[in-house]
């Protein structure tokens, strides 16, 4: 595509998440993508300071991943898993669950980040109905949480935009604080200050009790808001918590998972292990549409005990564990163990730190954060117009050739993992130089 498929009419696609009539007024345009570059239907080199939307870790234009979908489009376009199967599934499982940790043996196919939220919220439901606790139905997420567009993910997660036209939500769930502390702005990596905020979990037990909480739900790093960093000790106190109370732990690895932190999951790079896991995005590498929900034995176990005839779990999706979406899975895996990207962001993350935090010198800076390849540099908002000058900066960073995100105020990003120092310069400079011009 190039500029004459501006003749194209732009008012079919109803857009997600864009102001659409803002938007078709001066469409931006992205027609190809390599390595860490898409083009512009201007003819531009973009640099992708974002992985796409968190998802191509990897970066762009894999022939591996293509020929896989290919060959498995031909070989078999598509198998029902609901009675049946096909091996790729199956293989895919196994490959995925070896780069958990240990006790993650159990892996359950969805199409999507919101879907892995929802499955993970219903099986800790289902998990605590299996074993006579039935009771068990409340639901914890947090402030500033995002789980993805689903009703369960909404209920639980904490943006009020997201949540206020849309009814009345899950019963039964309530929220912990985020861990957003003006006392930690401009910490490196993970701050110092906030480990109490768990605490707040033991002010919601005894306020419901822990007989009726089934699960936690919270991201590792939440990124949809700006880029939150949990403080030191943070997740390994709602870990001691939960695990206190027999609350299931879900942590929401949607953006965190396949290599972001510098680990292949964020419950490695913390040392922290949840009870479940959810994942989407990196896990085809953004090329087609796929998530999973890892689990531990005993969780999957505690289905295993009824009549052998009888399904277990009256869930799953048509397109759970699509042959073409494994086939992807597969060759993504291949191309992150042989590139060593699911560990390369620990290499890059302190010269990446480094940079983030040099725009500290800028104006109209409030905050930068980072961790692995993530990082947000949050800016003042100008009287009574919050959002806009952070907008103006996305915009102008996309004129000089570079793709950053921005959430409300903030500037996110979270470059593909195969980024070399001098991309993370570029990508700085004109971040910077944005920033500089944006009164
Ligand atoms: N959970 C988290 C933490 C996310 O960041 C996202 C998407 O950004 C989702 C869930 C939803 O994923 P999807 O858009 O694939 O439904």
């Amino acid at each position: 595509m190039n500029k004459a498929a501006r003749n194209i009419p732009l008012d079919a696609f109803w857009m997600p998440f864009t102001a659409n009539r803002q938007f078709k007024s001066d469409p931006r345009m992205l027609v190809a993508a390599k390595g860490v570059h898409y083009t512009s239907d201007d003819g531009r080199d973009i640099l992708d300071g974002t992985a796409g939307l968190w998802c191509c870790n990897a970066g762009h234009g894999y022939e591996q991943i293509a020929k896989a979908a290919y060959n498995q489009l031909m070989e078999m376009d598509y198998a029902p898993a609901f009675q049946m199967g096909h091996p790729i599934a199956f293989e895919f499982a196994d490959r995925l669950r070896n780069l958990a940790p240990d006790a993650f043996k159990h892996v359950f196919f969805t199409g999507s980040g919101s879907e892995s939220v929802d499955t993970a919220l219903k099986i800790a439901l289902a998990y605590h109905r299996a074993r006579g606790e039935g009771q068990r139905t409340r639901l914890i997420g947090r402030e500033r949480g995002y789980h993805g567009v689903g009703f369960g993910g909404i209920s639980v997660g904490g943006i009020l935009n997201n949540r206020k036209n849309f009814g009345t939500m899950l019963t039964g769930v309530d929220h912990l604080p985020h861990t957003h502390l003006p006392e930690n702005a401009f910490s490196k990596g993970q701050p110092e200050h906030g480990a109490y905020l768990a605490d707040d979990l033991e002010r919601l037990i005894a306020l419901h009790g822990a007989e009726t909480i089934a699960a936690v739900i919270v991201e590792p790093v939440a990124g949809s808001t700006g880029v939150l960093i949990p403080p030191k000790g943070y997740l390994q106190r709602l870990r001691e918590i939960t695990k206190k109370h027999g609350i299931i732990l879900i942590f929401d690895e949607v953006i965190t998972g396949f290599g972001r932190l510098g680990a292949p999951f964020a419950s490695q790079f913390f040392g922290v292990e949840p009870d479940m896991f959810t994942t989407a995005k990196g896990i085809t590498n953004g090329t087609l549409p796929m998530g999973a929900v890892f689990a531990q034995d005993f969780i999957h176990d505690a289905f295993m005990t009824g009549p052998e005839g009888m399904i277990e779990l009256f869930h799953g999706y048509t397109y759970s564990g699509h042959p073409v979406a494994c086939a992807a899975g597969l060759a993504t895996l291949d191309i992150y163990e042989s590139g060593g990207l699911l560990t390369r962001a620990a290499e890059l993350a302190p010269y990446w730190e480094e940079k983030v935090h040099s725009l500290r010198e800028m104006p109209n800076i409030k905050d930068i954060r980072n961790l692995g390849l993530i990082g947000g540099v949050e800016l003042e908002s100008r009287e009574g117009e919050f959002g806009t000058r952070a907008y103006e900066v996305f915009l102008k960073c996309f004129k000089a050739g570079a793709m950053v995100r921005y959430t409300g105020e903030t500037i996110a990003m979270s470059p593909p993992l195969i980024f070399e120092k001098e991309n993370i310069d570029t990508l700085i400079g004109i971040l910077g130089d944005a920033i500089k011009s944006t009164v």
